[in-house]
């Protein structure tokens, strides 16, 4: 048992060393522009990229989802909580990924987990990029497989560590896009390393479902086939403005799943009324491929402008542009400071980053307007400027 001293040495650690974590209370919908503690401020930190979260089409479909199938589904899929809504959102989402079959989950966290843990365990191995999300190296380390983890994009030590014989099987998991980075994996490549190395391969496609891809179906969806990338999962409170979550493949694959995976089984459905949701926004998805074009106007205006100026941006084509800081202090300071100037940027900090890679983690979203953009802009190229002229007085 640690004792309360304990627990309270830990935290005073973490407010030390400028770790602490402190959730922003909203008080508003979650959009472009947002109430936050009494003041508005312009959002460059969700994952709404393509500006749903608040849509008044998908608000009504909540509110008819809620009264056709009520606001709970009382049990897990399994026992009776699996309804219509549910039904046709899973083949919805095999259709948009082009796979034969999907199944939903109450979060990304929980697909992940299932999706490693159902089909690896002790004596077999798991590939991990090192900067793969949390819930994929949770998952490869709670599978009871062995874990190797490579260094971020480095498919030729990847190979190195592939090539040692082994018992047992072999998954191979990388995030499509790098939630934290904004870059992405080569497919391609790991599709190639898996078929010579006889691994499976999991990708996580996040951040790239609804933004990347010919009609929003991500980095993998139509691009590569389920013999290729066996496992797809996907969430759906990013991009598509809902929530919960997916894993698309073979239906063979998606059968066992709903035989063995715990994660699926053993927790309540998430409410219809929630797949009703998802179900409208994969229509707008359909209907105005403009949203999707104009979160890469704005990610190519922003990108023009800040690497013009010298801003230290990270290498990223995606709505993900993390500019790198390096200190925990020197995120912190920039985040505060365009919160005093209403511009609301998360500061990134170990251990969700590496020690020494702190940054500020912008998104953009298709909401964003011209003069938006130009405001944050500025207000950078202020902090840029006010640090080089401290640094020159000495
Ligand atoms: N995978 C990645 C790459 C993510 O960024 C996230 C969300 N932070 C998740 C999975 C988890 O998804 P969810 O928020 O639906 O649990």
């Amino acid at each position: 048992m640690p004792s309360l001293a304990d627990l309270k040495q830990a935290l005073d650690l973490r407010r030390e060393e400028q770790l602490w974590r402190k959730a922003p209370l909203l008080e508003s919908a979650q959009g472009v522009l947002i109430q936050l503690e009494g003041q508005e401020v312009i959002n460059f930190c969700s994952n709404d990229y393509l500006g749903l979260a608040a849509d008044p089409r998908l608000e009504e479909a909540l509110i008819q989802g809620a009264r056709r199938w009520g606001t709970g589904s009382g049990a897990s899929h399994q026992v009776c909580g699996h309804q219509s809504p549910h039904q046709q959102l899973e083949e919805e989402l095999a259709k948009l990924t082009g796979r034969q079959a999907a199944l939903t989950f109450s979060s990304g966290y929980l697909a992940n987990l299932a999706a490693v843990q159902t089909f690896v365990g002790r004596g077999d191995q798991v590939f991990q990029d090192r900067l793969n999300h949390a819930s994929l190296l949770d998952a490869g380390l709670a599978s009871g497989a062995a874990s190797r983890r490579f260094q971020h994009r480095d498919y030729q030590q990847l190979e190195g560590l592939l090539k040692a014989p082994t018992k047992g099987r072999r998954l191979l998991v990388s995030d499509g896009v790098f939630s934290m980075d904004g870059d992405q994996a080569d497919i391609q490549q790991l599709v190639t390393l898996a078929e010579k190395h006889q691994a499976w391969l999991l990708i996580d496609d996040a951040h790239g479902l609804g933004v990347l891809g010919e009609a929003g179906g991500g980095l993998v969806g139509q691009q590569f086939s389920s013999e290729q990338v066996p496992l797809l999962t996907g969430t759906l409170g990013k991009a598509l403005g809902s929530a919960g979550a997916f894993i698309a493949g073979d239906q063979l694959v998606i059968d066992y799943l709903r035989q063995f995976a715990r994660q699926y089984i053993y927790t309540t459905a998430q409410p219809a009324a929630q797949a009703c949701v998802t179900l409208r926004a994969l229509r707008v998805l359909q209907e105005e491929p403009e949203r999707r074009r104009q979160v890469f106007n704005n990610i190519a205006y922003f990108r023009d402008q800040a690497l013009a100026a010298g801003l230290p941006l990270m290498a990223s084509t995606t709505p993900i542009q993390p500019l790198l800081l390096e200190t925990n202090e020197r995120a912190l300071h920039w985040s505060q400071a365009l919160k005093a100037q209403g511009l609301l940027v998360m500061a990134i900090r170990p251990p969700t980053v590496p020690k020494g890679s702190a940054r500020l983690r912008i998104t953009l979203s298709a909401g964003h307007s011209r003069q938006q953009i130009d405001q944050l802009l500025e207000a950078l190229l202020a902090l840029q400027a006010s640090e080089s002229q401290g640094v020159s007085l000495g």
